[in-house]
């Protein structure tokens, strides 16, 4: 079968596949085609895809391939691209998208979300939340250092003694860790929230201090799979608490906090963000969910009326490109194996394996969304 990698729409500079897992797609059994320029805003130019091997073809080459590659959602125009029968793997937040999910059955495509990998442990290798998170917790830093007027590590010199910048990050998940490495590592003195108790240890583990907030053991906010699950009124009421002394304390928030299949909830009021020294920063990676933070706003630059700046950027792991489009490209590879059982270029889905049942959204044009749920290992 013939693989096809597109060129993303503006503002994505990600791609789908690249000079590295070009050849490993080969391997497979398949042939792969690569649209002109496709790799460019990752720094992969069309020569590299060649000397790795694929051919690099004009844009309804590239859609019109059996297997069509993607970073980000097709648009309408996309779906009408693809031809009768293909197979799209790509993003495609299904759960968010019903109407993307119907307009590909319509046309009888086959669409793997990538975003849709079950979360268990023989998935991880696939699992694009997580590379993409990591990276984007450690881009959250950059961009935090990028807006501070000051260093994140303490100096004393000859000019004066500069203390530490302080970073609070809220949500400790795959995100939040990675902020807390970067931003120890930059030398900040940085502190962490999260309801899940266990990340306490990983926490200290990469340099950081663990805030509990202590409310009676029964109100335990973890659900059995391991995920946080909607906080309790006690739990809320003390971490406001906690959050405001730390708004008037940091010099740098930067806010990971998610609960699946709900808005992100909301930690730090206006108050809170009115109340933090002029020239302090805010990264509200949840901006896209509905924010956890009073004022963001998806996708911009907000500078509040205390000189704060509020970062609500949707797109931090494609401020890393080359490295965001390597990782997801690598997830990818290791869907197409697990779906090229014979490396014969040919892909086959077995609803038996939950991973293969759970990133299938449509299959030969039936809608194949939600899958049954499945249990956390
Ligand atoms: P996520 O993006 O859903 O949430 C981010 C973080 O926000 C989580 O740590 C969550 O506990 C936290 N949070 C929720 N409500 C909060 C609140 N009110 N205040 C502060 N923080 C709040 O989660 P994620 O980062 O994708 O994953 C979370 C955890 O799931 C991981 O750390 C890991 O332990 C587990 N996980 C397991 C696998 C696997 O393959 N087994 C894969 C990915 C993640």
């Amino acid at each position: 079968m013939r693989i096809g990698i597109v060129t993303e729409p503006p503002g994505e500079n990600r791609v789908a596949a690249t000079p590295v897992t070009v050849p490993k797609i080969i391997a497979l059994g398949y042939e792969v085609v690569v649209e002109a320029g496709a790799g460019t805003a990752s720094s992969f130019p069309d020569d590299a895809y060649r000397e790795a091997g694929a051919s690099v073809v004009d844009a309804a080459t590239a859609w019109g391939s059996e297997i069509v590659l993607k970073v980000t959602p097709p648009t309408e125009a996309d779906i009408a691209r693809l031809s009768d029968g293909a197979t799209l793997i790509g993003m495609l937040s299904p759960a968010l998208r019903p109407d993307l999910v119907e307009g590909l059955a319509t046309r009888g495509i086959t669409a793997l979300a990538m975003d849709a990998v079950p979360r268990i442990s023989r998935a991880q290798s696939m699992d694009v939340l997580s590379s993409m998170a990591n990276i984007s917790g450690y881009r959250a830093v950059v961009e935090a250092a990028h807006e501070f007027g000051r260093f994140f590590t303490g100096q004393v010199t000859a000019a004066g003694k500069v203390p530490p910048a302080t970073v609070l990050v809220a949500g400790a998940g795959v995100a939040g860790l990675a902020a807390i490495g970067a931003a120890s590592s930059l030398g900040a003195v940085v502190r962490a929230t999260d309801p899940r108790p266990e990340v306490a240890d990983q926490v200290r583990s990469i340099g950081g201090e663990y805030l509990e907030v202590v409310v009676p053991d029964e109100q335990k906010e973890v659900s059995s799979d391991g995920y946080a699950k909607a906080t309790s009124e006690a739990y809320d009421r003390r971490a406001a608490e906690i959050y405001s002394e730390q708004a008037r304390e940091v010099d740098i928030v930067i806010t990971t906090a998610l609960i699946p299949g709900r808005p992100a909830p909301r930690l730090l009021t206006a108050e809170d963000v009115a109340s933090m020294k002029p020239g302090s920063v805010v990264v509200d990676m949840a901006a896209a969910q509905g924010g956890n933070v009073a004022g963001s706003v998806a996708g911009e630059r907000v500078v509040t009326d205390n000189g704060v700046v509020i970062l609500g950027y949707t797109d931090l792991a494609g401020r890393l490109p080359a490295q965001a489009s390597q990782l997801y490209a690598t997830n990818l590879l290791n869907l197409l194996k697990l779906v090229t059982p014979e490396k014969d270029g040919r892909l086959t889905l077995d609803f038996d394996d939950v991973v293969q049942r759970g990133v299938t959204v449509v299959r030969d044009g039936a809608s194949t969304w939600p899958p049954p749920p499945v249990s956390v290992s």
